[in-house]
């Protein structure tokens, strides 16, 4: 049967008259229950949204709460503006030199880089005021200088390793390095024109001597210091930096020591400085007088002699006629008459 018709006969067609009742109101009722469920629930919804009270106006006085934006940019999509664009620049990494030049090896702050002009300058600069010898001493650069870092490493590990246990050895402690130069934006020997020194790259140092805590200074180009002094100090820095030139190497090295690290091919150094011998302390002596029984001059000798003769030596001017009469002249002396016809008797 089809399913229509199964309908009307559950409803309206029942097996007898009094089942078709029953069903017929208990349907009615069905349909009451819930039709009073829903508008119940309808007042009731209207009742409690009556009774509910809104939040009262926020007063002046209250404190700030975080701003909205914040959880806008906790949920920010990730394709938003970067960070590097609203953030302070962000400081650049430290070199390994940097980071190897502590505070227990040298006092050397960091510089800004050095740009210009022309090609002077550099990167990763410091200022080297002391190199730390140990926690009680400390070597001052007077005055302090301005180097690359690797430069300024390659000072210190010189004064920490040599020049201070060198001044340790003749009874001292090593207290200051006497700088000459450092950065300077030139050419070399300060030549106009030349070819850029490795002091405009912040790249070189000049010394001119070492001092002691007792107060001696030892002038690396002075002639009078001791030579085995001298000397350690020359093979020391040859050892340490890649160029040395001081005395001996041209006409502007006489009173400094020139040290740096330029990189040459082949890990080619230049060690110039020639460890002089001190200048003779006291005058040529005089020649000593002649003998008597030297032989006679010729009389070119004598004359020439006579020509040549230190002023000590020379005979007095006669101080009258009567002397220079008196006084027989030297070659009358068992040499043959003198040729000069005025001397001849
Ligand atoms: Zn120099």
């Amino acid at each position: 049967m089809p399913v229509r018709k199964c309908f009307l006969r559950a409803v309206t067609c029942g097996q007898s008259g009094t089942a078709r009742l029953f069903i017929f109101r208990n349907g009615v009722r069905a349909l009451a229950w819930v039709c009073t469920l829903l508008f119940g629930s309808l007042l009731a919804t209207a009742g409690l949204a009556a009774q509910v009270p809104l939040p009262k106006p926020r007063p002046a006085q209250a404190p700030r709460t975080e701003p909205a934006v914040q959880t806008d940019q906790r949920e920010a999509p990730v394709d938003a503006a970067p960070p590097s664009q609203a953030a302070p620049a962000v400081a650049p990494a430290l070199s390994a030199c940097r980071l190897a030049l502590t505070d227990a090896i040298a006092i050397a702050p960091s510089l800004p880089p050095i740009r210009g002009p022309g090609d002077c300058g550099g990167e990763d600069i410091v200022r080297l005021e002391a190199v730390v010898v140990s926690p009680t001493q400390r070597v001052a650069l007077k005055p302090p200088a301005v180097l690359r870092c690797t430069m300024a490493t390659a000072v210190a590990n010189w004064v920490r390793a040599d020049a201070a246990p060198l001044a340790a050895s003749l009874g001292s402690l090593l207290s200051e390095v006497d700088n000459f130069d450092s950065f300077e934006c030139r050419g070399r020997n300060r030549v106009k024109g030349a070819k850029l020194s490795e002091h405009g790259r912040a790249n070189a140092l000049d010394v001119r001597g070492l001092r002691l805590a007792n107060g001696t200074v030892l002038s690396l180009t002075d002639r009078n210091l001791s030579r085995d002094i001298r000397e350690k100090v020359l093979h020391s820095v040859c050892t340490r930096f890649t160029t040395v030139l001081g005395p001996g190497s041209d006409w502007y090295h006489e009173d400094h020591i020139h040290l740096d690290i330029a990189e040459r091919r082949n890990n080619y150094k230049l060690c110039q400085w020639n460890v002089y011998d001190p200048m003779p302390q006291i005058a040529p002596l005089l020649p000593a007088a002649r003998p008597d029984e030297a032989p006679a001059h010729t009389p070119e000798e004598e004359a020439g002699e006579t020509a040549g003769e230190p002023e000590g030596r020379a005979e007095p001017p006669a101080q009258d006629s009567d002397a220079a009469k008196r006084k027989p002249p030297r070659a009358a002396s068992g040499s043959k008459p003198a040729a000069r016809p005025e001397r001849r008797p």
